[in-house]
């Protein structure tokens, strides 16, 4: 039969049911303890009449019981799908009827949220044992009765994108694709069962529910927070022993701004969703913690490119910012990540070519759910297009240049909103910058910089004109700053739609 991530789950309740499987506020649960909770969740959903195929929705926290719902829904043939807990209505009415939920487990007084949709909420209970709403910690253990996927095509997970450029579109995963991504990235991460991982990304987004698979193949530690903070996520480093945290690059910057001690012991960060800049990697570094960068998308179950850890990494540390390795996982999990030009063909290794980054093999999604144009719309000459324009280097490194979406004309010009960004985040006093277009009746386009300046400072946009005068090319040069706090999607992206909105707001 087809090897599932189920699999994983009751190979560490066999070898190891003593040690360690989820950690949350004061409480610490063992392996055995966690497969009650999932035998419990998975009976309590067969008695909701859920069975094979159904779709589960979960909005939920990283809690014990989004991570069992990983294993509890899939264990009775059932299709995950994990749902950001920060959706606006429209937003989440629109994907669970999208997706067809017969059921949404939901934090404690979080149903509401569900009125009008036509798809029930259950709550869950506040604390391990609470005994109001479901608890799924606590009474008889029924047998955890796994239904195997008849196939490995079978769907595990329903999964939705961020809807960074758009509406999110849903992406179907099956069993081999997340047993095959999860085997990846535990070899990526050097993940083992003395492993500690602590979550700041939620589990519900791709850079999550990769990785709960992952770190329970392994048979490690998941260590879970409420609020993603530097104080607490420092004090859990040191109280769990942490060995590896998954990151949004916002969080480091926080992490950073924070000062506070280094860790006591090394750390591997994985970030990705955006690119970490030149100065958290220093930064970082210099604290004890080595990054991963990792370059992924729902599409791909997550990250298709890890590179290797900071300190021993070659290159300068704007190399190392800018790079993506091919190396590693993509052999293994997803086969080809190339670049490729109009014409299909591989664009020279030249750093300078731009072309767009395609992906094909085994944690390649087959298609968007229920939307067959969108479906064929991305996928081309067998590979999916990933929408991220990039360059080749001669050593193999991928650059990252641009989302096609967010690249800014201006008189016929391209400009890389990215390569605008990166010089901005050279000013050691900006935390963090987003570069869109903004309409010019002269030139179509301008770059307008919205920047996030690091606490106490005075810069103003008179000293940012003066450092990109230095630093940039005429036409690449912002012709506008505001200042202020950046909109961010519940993962940590910076919503340069919202930005985009504004610049044209202020322009008209
Ligand atoms: P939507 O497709 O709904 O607009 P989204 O593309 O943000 O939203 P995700 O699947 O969460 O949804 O994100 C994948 C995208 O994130 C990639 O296509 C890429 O643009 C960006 N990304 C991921 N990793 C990196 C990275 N390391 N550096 C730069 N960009 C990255
Ligand atoms: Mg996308």
């Amino acid at each position: 039969r087809p090897l599932t991530p189920i699999d994983f789950l009751t190979r560490s309740l066999e070898q190891h049911p003593d040690r360690p499987a989820v950690a949350w506020r004061e409480h610490r649960w063992s392996y055995a303890e966690f497969g009650a909770i999932v035998a419990r969740m998975a009976g309590w959903l067969r008695d909701q009449g859920i069975g094979p195929g159904d779709v589960v929705s979960v909005m939920l926290s990283n809690r014990p019981e989004m991570l069992a719902a990983h294993f509890a829904a899939p264990a009775i043939g059932a299709v995950l799908n994990t749902l950001n807990t920060r959706l606006a209505p429209d937003d989440l009415h629109y994907i669970v009827t999208h997706a067809g939920a017969r059921i949404v487990l939901c934090e404690p007084g979080a149903a509401g949220a569900l009125d009008g949709s036509g798809i029930a909420g259950a709550e869950l209970c506040r604390e391990p044992g609470a005994g109001e709403g479901l608890d799924f910690f606590s009474g008889p253990v029924p047998p955890l009765d796994i239904r195997m996927p008849a196939s490995e095509t079978q769907a595990i997970a329903l999964n939705y994108t961020s809807g960074t450029t758009g509406r999110p579109k849903g992406v179907v995963l099956t069993h081999r694709g997340a047993t095959m991504n999860a085997l990846g990235n535990v070899l990526a991460l050097g993940l083992t069962r003395i492993s500690s991982y602590l979550w700041t990304l939620p589990m519900f987004h791709c850079n999550g529910w990769c990785h709960t698979w992952a770190v329970t193949a392994a048979g490690g530690m998941h260590v879970c927070l409420d609020k993603v903070e530097p104080a607490p996520i420092l004090d859990l480093i040191a109280r769990h022993e942490v060995s590896h945290m998954c990151c949004a690059p916002v969080v480091l910057y926080m992490i950073l701004d924070h000062g506070g001690p280094a860790a006591a012991h090394p750390v591997l960060v994985v970030t990705g969703g955006a690119a970490p800049t030149p100065t958290l990697l220093e930064g970082m570094e210099a604290r004890g913690f080595e990054l991963i960068h990792a370059y992924g998308m729902t599409e791909c179950y997550g990250p298709s490119t890890f590179n290797d850890p900071g300190p021993a990494a070659p290159g300068s540390v704007e190399e190392r910012a800018a790079g993506l390795s091919r190396q590693g996982l993509r052999h293994l999990t997803v086969g080809g990540v190339r670049v490729v030009g109009e014409d299909g063909r591989d664009v020279p290794a030249d750093g300078e070519s731009i072309g767009e980054i395609t992906m094909s093999g085994n944690t390649v999604m087959a298609g968007y759910y229920r939307d067959p144009e969108a479906s064929e719309a991305v996928f081309s000459g067998g590979a999916l297009h990933s929408g991220d324009l990039a360059v080749m280097h001669a050593d193999g490194q991928i650059e990252i240049r641009d989302r096609m979406k967010d690249v800014i004309i201006s008189g016929g010009e391209n400009i890389s909103s990215l390569e605008v960004e990166t010089v901005l985040h050279r000013h050691p006093e900006v935390l963090l910058a987003a570069v869109v277009a903004a309409p010019d009746p002269k030139w179509g386009e301008t770059p307008c910089a919205f920047v996030e300046i690091r606490s106490g400072s005075a810069l103003d946009a008179t000293g940012l004109e003066a450092f990109c005068k230095e630093h940039l090319t005429g036409f690449k040069r912002p012709r506008r700053f505001v200042f202020g706090v950046l909109p961010r999607t519940a993962t940590g992206k910076i919503q340069k739609f919202a930005l985009r909105q504004r610049a044209r707001d202020e322009a008209s």
